[in-house]
Parts: C-alpha cells; sequence; structure tokens
C-alpha cells in the first residue's frame, strides 16, 4: 500500500487495505449465496458505473448461482461532495423486467442515489430488488431504502480507490485511502 498518494490538489493517506476489503466481499458474497440457493430465479446484478466496477467484479467470482449482469452509469458527486442531483449518464445495458435485481453500488452516502436507483429499477419492472453496498457511511445515510447487503460501515470521510474517484482519478488503487486534512 502506497504511504500516501496525491491526486490533483488533494492528499490521501491510507484507510482500508485490500485485505480487509476482499474479507468484507467475502462476507457479503456468502449472505447472497445463502439467500439464493436452490432458487430457478436467475437474477441480475445491476452494476453501477463507475464506482461499482471493482467491487462487482469481485463479488461476482465469489457467487456461485446463475446471474446475468446489467451495468448503468450514474454521476452525483463532484469533487469531494454530493451535489444531491442524480444524473443518469449511461442507461441501463440489459432489461430488468420481471427480473429480480441486485443493485450493486460502491458506496452509500446521504442514500439520494440509492433512492433514485430504486424507483429507477422498479420503473422497469424489477419484480424483487435488493441493494448492495461495498461501503456504507451511517452517520449521513437517512434515507428508509432497506440495505440488503452492506460490506463495511465507514465514518463520515471523502475515500478513494477500488473504483472510488477524485474527479476520476484513484478508481485503479486497489486500497481505499482517506483524504488527509
Ligand atoms: P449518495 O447519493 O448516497 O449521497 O452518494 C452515492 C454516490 O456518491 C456513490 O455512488 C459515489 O459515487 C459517491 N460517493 C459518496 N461518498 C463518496 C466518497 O467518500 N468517495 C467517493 N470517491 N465517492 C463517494
Amino acid at each position: 500500500m502506497e504511504s500516501k498518494i496525491k491526486l490533483q490538489d488533494k492528499s490521501f493517506k491510507p484507510f482500508i487495505p485490500y485485505e480487509k476489503i476482499t474479507a468484507a466481499i467475502d462476507g457479503v458474497a456468502e449472505k447472497i449465496n445463502a439467500d439464493y440457493k436452490g432458487s430457478n430465479d436467475v437474477p441480475v446484478l445491476l452494476c453501477i458505473l463507475n464506482g461499482s466496477i471493482m467491487f462487482t467484479s469481485e463479488l461476482m467470482k465469489r457467487l456461485n448461482f446463475n446471474c446475468e449482469l446489467v451495468t448503468m452509469k450514474l454521476s452525483s458527486y463532484r469533487g469531494t461532495s454530493s451535489t444531491g442531483v442524480v444524473r443518469e449518464v449511461m442507461g441501463m445495458t440489459g432489461s430488468v423486467e420481471g427480473r429480480k435485481v441486485i443493485i450493486v453500488e460502491d458506496i452509500v452516502d446521504t442514500g439520494n442515489t440509492i433512492v433514485e436507483l430504486v424507483n429507477t429499477v422498479k420503473g422497469k419492472g424489477a419484480i424483487d430488488i435488493k441493494v448492495c453496498t461495498m461501503l456504507l457511511k451511517p452517520e449521513v445515510y437517512d434515507k428508509t431504502v432497506k440495505l440488503d447487503y452492506v460490506g463495511m460501515e465507514i465514518p463520515n470521510a471523502f475515500i478513494v480507490g477500488f473504483g472510488l474517484d477524485y474527479n476520476e482519478l484513484g478508481r485503479n488503487y486497489k486500497d481505499i485511502y482517506v483524504i488527509d486534512n
């Protein structure tokens, strides 16, 4: 793990090592596998780009039932804070009509994005929606949408790495770093 990383004008220090992230993903995958064991449905994993790309790939490797992958791209953050407006940058790459869907998110902060996502997926005719997020900031989350699978809870601080960015940079690091104020 790098001792510090610099992305544009900001510095970030080590926060969650890759081994801890993958252990959390093992736990999430175990729960999902137990819930879908023996089911005849083929659920759709809805990967929310770009942030959850690494999480989705690590998670998928651990799932032992038949599933399909659909992606879509949203954007709500500018710099290090949420704009409160969730923009759909790219629509879904496949249909979720009549399907069971597991939304795969990188991080839930205020919850604006997840509320919007659940409504969108419902509107497209999904028959069952579960939410899976690698990270949750419980101090900030103030919505009622049930978060079915949560990898790890973190304090309210801005992080990068493992798919998460600062102005599109930092996604490639396999560990997670926190802003160094
Ligand atoms: P929410 O809508 O829950 O406030 O924010 C969710 C989205 O904001 C996430 O999917 C992610 O793209 C972005 N986000 C929230 N917190 C962080 C953070 O600490 N770091 C980064 N890089 N993105 C974040």
